[in-house]
C-alpha cells in the first residue's frame, strides 16, 4: 500500500485542503500528523491563548478524521526529526505539507526536504493553502514584491482562484503509528477568560453566520468599536481552520459592497504575507528605517507598563488594552490606535508593542502582526508614515456614545455619552465618581512634538 504523511501546520482543517487531497488520490493510506514543535516554543511563540485555541483545533481535527475512519497523530519535539520518525514508522513514500512565509517556515521546509530526501522520501509543498494568492504570484515590474497595497490589490483581484476542494469522505490511517494524547485547553494556565472557541467546526459556523447576517453591513460598520461588527475570523485564518481560498469564493458569491470591502481586507493578509516572504528580516528589522532612536523597556518602563495594563488615562486606549487581556483579541481600529499611541505618542520601539501583542493575540501572526506594527510605526509600507492618531478624536469618532469604553473600563461606567473620552474635563462631582481611574500619562501635544522632532532629525 502506498503511504503518505500529511503534516498539518497552519492549515488545521479537512475542507479545501490540497495536501490532504493530493495524499488521498488513489488507493492510499495517510498519516495525518501534527507536531507540537519545540522550536516554536523556544522562540516564545507558544503563547497561552494560541496554545488553548490550538488544543481546540487539534481535538476538532481528530474528531473530523475519526468521523471518516481515521485519526490524528500528534507528536512533540523537533518537527523535522518527528516527521522523519513517523514516516519511517509508517514506511511512507512521501510527505505533503502547506507552504508558509516566515523565515522559520522556510528553514523548516529546507531542513525537512533534506532529511526526507536522505532517506529516499519526497516532500511536496502545496501553495494556496495558507494564502488565497501565493506570495510572489503577482509582482510589480521592478521588484520581487509589492510595497504599496492599492496596486497589489488590483493584481490580486485579477488572479484566478483555484476551485474549492471538498473534505475527504474517508481517511485510512495505517495501524501501528502511535499518537500522544491530544492537548486540552482546560489544562493550560494563563488563558484569557473570554477566549473564542477554536476548531474547524466553530470556524465554519462563524463564517456561515457572518456571510448570512454580518458581511452586508461591513463597509459601513467595520470601524464601529462598540458594534463589534467585524467577522472575528482572524484566529481561524491564522490556524487555517478556514481556507482563505474558500473564504474569498464564498464572500464574492455573497456579493454587495460589504462583501467587497471584506474581501479587500482579506487581501491585506496576503499583502503582508508577500512582503514577509520576500523580506523575512522585516519580522524584526525596520522595513524602511527612519533612523528612530526609540525609547525602550529600559528608558520607558513605567509608560510601557501603563499601556500594557490599560491605565494610560486615555479611555479608548485603556479599553482596548483591557479587551486584549480579557479576550486575547482586539478590534482592528483599536489595534491601530493603541499601536499608534505606543509607537508615536509614547515613542516606544514598535518591537516592544509587537511582542506584547504576540504574547496575547489568539490570531498573533508574524506577517500580520509585525508588518501592521511597522505600518503604524511608519517604518513599514504606510504611504503616510508620520501620521499620528489622536486617541481622543479617534474615540469620539469610532465610539461616539462611549459604549465601548464603558464596556471595558468599569471606573468610567457612570460617565454618560462622549464625555467618557475626556475624563479630565469632568466636573468635581463626576471626577470623584471615577475613583482610581488615572490622569493621562502624557500630554498629547508633548508626545506629538517629540515624535515630529525625532522624525525631522531622522
Ligand atoms: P475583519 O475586519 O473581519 O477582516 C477579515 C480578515 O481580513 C481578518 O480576519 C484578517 O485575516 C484580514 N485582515 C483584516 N485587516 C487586516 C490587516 N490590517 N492586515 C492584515 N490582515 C487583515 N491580524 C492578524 O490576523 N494577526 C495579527 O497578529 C495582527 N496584528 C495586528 C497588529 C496591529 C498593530 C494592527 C494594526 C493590526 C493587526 N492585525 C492582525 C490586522 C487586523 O487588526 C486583524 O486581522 C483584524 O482585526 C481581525 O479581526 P476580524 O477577523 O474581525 O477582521
Amino acid at each position: 500500500m502506498y503511504v503518505s504523511v500529511v503534516l498539518f501546520t497552519a492549515d488545521l482543517r479537512l475542507y479545501d485542503h490540497p495536501p490532504l487531497r493530493a495524499a488521498l488520490s488513489g488507493p492510499r493510506e495517510v498519516v495525518p500528523l501534527f507536531v507540537r514543535d519545540t522550536g516554536v516554543a523556544a522562540v516564545g511563540f507558544a503563547a497561552p491563548n494560541r496554545s488553548a485555541f490550538l488544543a481546540d483545533c487539534l481535538r476538532d481535527l481528530d474528531a473530523g478524521l475519526r468521523g471518516r475512519g481515521g485519526r490524528l497523530v500528534v507528536r512533540s519535539g523537533d518537527v523535522v526529526a518527528e516527521v522523519c520518525k513517523v514516516a519511517a514508522e509508517a514506511d511512507a513514500d512521501e510527505v505533503h505539507m502547506a507552504a508558509d512565509v516566515s523565515a522559520y517556515a522556510h528553514r523548516r521546509e529546507r531542513r525537512l526536504r533534506r532529511a526526507l530526501e536522505a532517506e529516499g522520501r519526497r516532500l511536496y509543498v502545496h501553495d494556496t493553502v495558507t494564502a488565497a494568492v501565493t506570495p510572489g504570484a503577482v509582482t510589480p515590474a521592478s521588484s520581487d514584491h509589492f510595497a504599496v497595497f492599492t496596486p497589489y490589490f488590483r493584481q490580486w483581484s485579477a488572479q484566478p482562484l483555484r476551485d474549492v476542494l471538498e473534505a475527504p469522505r474517508s481517511v485510512r490511517v495505517p495501524s501501528g503509528v502511535g499518537s500522544e494524547e491530544l492537548p486540552s485547553r482546560a489544562a493550560l494556565p494563563g488563558v484569557s477568560p473570554g477566549l473564542a472557541e477554536g476548531g474547524e467546526a466553530a470556524g465554519r459556523k462563524r463564517l456561515t453566520a457572518w456571510l448570512r447576517s454580518g458581511v452586508a453591513a461591513y463597509e459601513d460598520r467595520h470601524d464601529d468599536l462598540a458594534g463589534d461588527a467585524t467577522s472575528r475570523l482572524s484566529p481561524h485564518l491564522h490556524f487555517g481552520t478556514l481556507s482563505p481560498v474558500e473564504l474569498v469564493h464564498r464572500a464574492r458569491r455573497a456579493g454587495g459592497p460589504g462583501a467587497e470591502a471584506f474581501v479587500r481586507q482579506v487581501a491585506w493578509r496576503d499583502f503582508h504575507r508577500q512582503v514577509l516572504a520576500a523580506r523575512p528580516g522585516a519580522a524584526l528589522a525596520d522595513y524602511r528605517t527612519k533612523h528612530d532612536r526609540w525609547r525602550s523597556a529600559r528608558t520607558a518602563g513605567d509608560d510601557i507598563a501603563a499601556w500594557r495594563e490599560g491605565r494610560t488615562g486615555y479611555p479608548v486606549v485603556d479599553a482596548a488594552m483591557r479587551q486584549l487581556l480579557h479576550e486575547g483579541w482586539m478590534h482592528n481600529r483599536a489595534r491601530l490606535l493603541t499601536a499608534s499611541f505606543l509607537a508615536k505618542t509614547l515613542y516606544v520601539d514598535w518591537r516592544v508593542g509587537a511582542r506584547y501583542f504576540l504574547d496575547l493575540l489568539v490570531d498573533g501572526d508574524i506577517a500580520n502582526n509585525q508588518l501592521n506594527w511597522q505600518w503604524v510605526a511608519g517604518t513599514g509600507t504606510d504611504t503616510r508614515p508620520n501620521r499620528v492618531l489622536n486617541p481622543v478624536t479617534q474615540g469620539k469618532r469610532h465610539d461616539p456614545e462611549g459604549v465601548y469604553v464603558r464596556r471595558w473600563v468599569p471606573e468610567l461606567r457612570d460617565v454618560a455619552g462622549a464625555a467618557v473620552h475626556e475624563p479630565w474635563k469632568l466636573g468635581a462631582a463626576d471626577r470623584a465618581r471615577i475613583g482610581a481611574y488615572p490622569d493621562p500619562i502624557i500630554d498629547l501635544a508633548d508626545g506629538l512634538a517629540r515624535f515630529r522632532r525625532a522624525r525631522d532629525r531622522g
